[in-house]
């Protein structure tokens, strides 16, 4: 379902969202065109799903498209995520022809949408190569990487890094990933939509009767980690994790997650997650479908603690959530989750799976702490994450790059 602006006014207050009406009024009109490589599972697809009807509440004409390609198309592309993300990967040149050949077919099958755009977004490095097929002479091409790549395999880079400078722009989540680059590189972390299915307030009951569903005991501590199932998202050292709090408290664990689309590995790391928890009956792990948003709320509302232990994460959306939801956050130290987790304020960083579980024992035997962070998560995100602030940043940035001229500055 999608809603309009004045609906998040309750949320984030009057300024908030008579600033981005401000900007809306700038750029009414303006055809603006979002491209990623999957419509559902995922960060990317998640704020796309809401930021679409929001720029056109405010008069753009936004609109999302997907490119598509074969199984090998996405081996690829997951290989250059993986790459991108540091892992030494080899790609061959072949490799690299078949991501152009699948960008230049999508490109003609998308010829006028592209070309009749005033903006272009491309998210993430899958539709980068469109570029070289569909510019017009006055579009603005903005490239936006939602990946961790501060450390990337240097080979990988360099073959993107080739087609990324030929973009007007580019975004990052945060400083560690700037990389050089001929244009200008802005820093706009990601958001949630604290009214989505994902994010509204949910009734107990409807939170109490997944313990049902997923045979839970309510009346001990939760532990949980929702998470595509990626090796960067360490699903098998939470398990270590929780093996060690275990042996002295009657935690359970919730692994939840699901595939994305564009994501071929899902399957093989699913297989490891079951056998590494295999014979303990606290380990629930939960394959989901990709529309299982209220169930995931819920979730996240039933947990007492929510891990995020990922090695590498552009920024971790699930972390927003939980912290939203007035949950502490144990979240690995890397990428975007240094951003969201402030240590022993909103949650903990930590690099191992004995750290993690030295933390989870700290919280669980600190209920007043574990609240208090909670609490302080909470108004982090409000401030901070949710979706106003998000639109903000992207709508003065299409204004920078669209506007010349006296008219580009703003008295908001
Ligand atoms: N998610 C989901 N179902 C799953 C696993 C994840 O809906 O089975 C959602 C999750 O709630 C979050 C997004 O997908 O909104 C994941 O975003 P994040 O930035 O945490 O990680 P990414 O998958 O983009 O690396």
């Amino acid at each position: 379902m999608n809603h309009i602006l004045s609906e998040y006014e309750s949320i984030v207050g009057s300024t908030s969202i008579r600033q981005l009406r401000h900007l809306g009024d700038r750029l009414s009109g303006i055809r603006l065109v979002h491209v990623n490589s999957t419509r559902e599972g995922g960060g990317v697809a998640e704020i796309l799903g809401w930021m679409v009807p929001l720029m056109q509440d405010l008069g753009l004409e936004a609109s999302w498209e997907v490119i598509t390609g074969t199984p090998d198309f996405y081996r690829v592309t997951k290989s250059i995520h993986n790459g991108l993300q540091g892992t030494p990967v080899q790609l061959s040149s072949r490799d690299w022809a078949l991501v152009r050949d699948v960008n230049a077919a999508w490109a003609e099958q998308h010829r006028d949408t592209l070309k009749e755009a005033d903006v272009v977004i491309i998210h993430d490095p899958q539709p980068s190569m469109l570029i070289d097929f569909s510019r017009n002479g006055r579009s603005k091409w903005i490239w936006r990487a939602h990946i961790d790549i501060s450390h990337p395999y240097r080979a990988v880079w360099k073959n993107l890094q080739n087609i990324v400078e030929k973009y007007d722009a580019s975004i990052f989540s945060l400083n560690a990933f700037a990389q050089h680059l001929p244009h200008p590189q802005y820093l706009i972390p990601p958001s949630i939509d604290p009214l989505s299915e994902k994010n509204c307030e949910q009734p107990r009951s409807e939170i109490r009767k997944l313990c049902r569903q997923f045979d839970l005991d309510c009346s001990r501590p939760i532990l949980l980690q929702v998470s595509r199932f990626d090796r960067f998202k360490d699903p098998v050292g939470v398990i270590k994790a929780y093996r060690i709090v275990r042996k002295v408290a009657p935690v359970q664990l919730i692994l939840a997650g699901g595939g994305a689309s564009d994501d071929p590995e899902g399957n093989a790391v699913y297989q490891e997650v079951l056998e590494a928890s295999q014979g303990d009956d606290d380990i629930h792990v939960l394959l989901l479908p990709p529309d299982a948003h209220r169930t995931i709320n819920g979730l996240q509302r039933l947990a007492d603690i929510v891990i995020q232990k990922s090695t590498k994460e552009g920024f971790g959306l699930t972390v927003t959530e939980a912290m939203w939801k007035g949950k502490p956050v144990i979240g690995g130290d890397t990428g975007g989750i240094r951003l969201q987790v402030v240590d022993y304020r909103t949650g903990f960083l930590v690099s191992s799976p004995e750290g993690a579980a030295h933390r989870i024992r700290f919280l669980l035997d600190h209920r007043r702490r574990l609240n208090r962070m909670g609490d302080i998560a909470q108004e982090f995100v409000r401030e901070n994450f949710l979706l106003t602030r998000h639109l903000r940043e992207y709508l003065t940035l299409v204004c920078a790059l669209t506007r010349t001229g006296t008219d580009r500055i703003l008295y908001i």
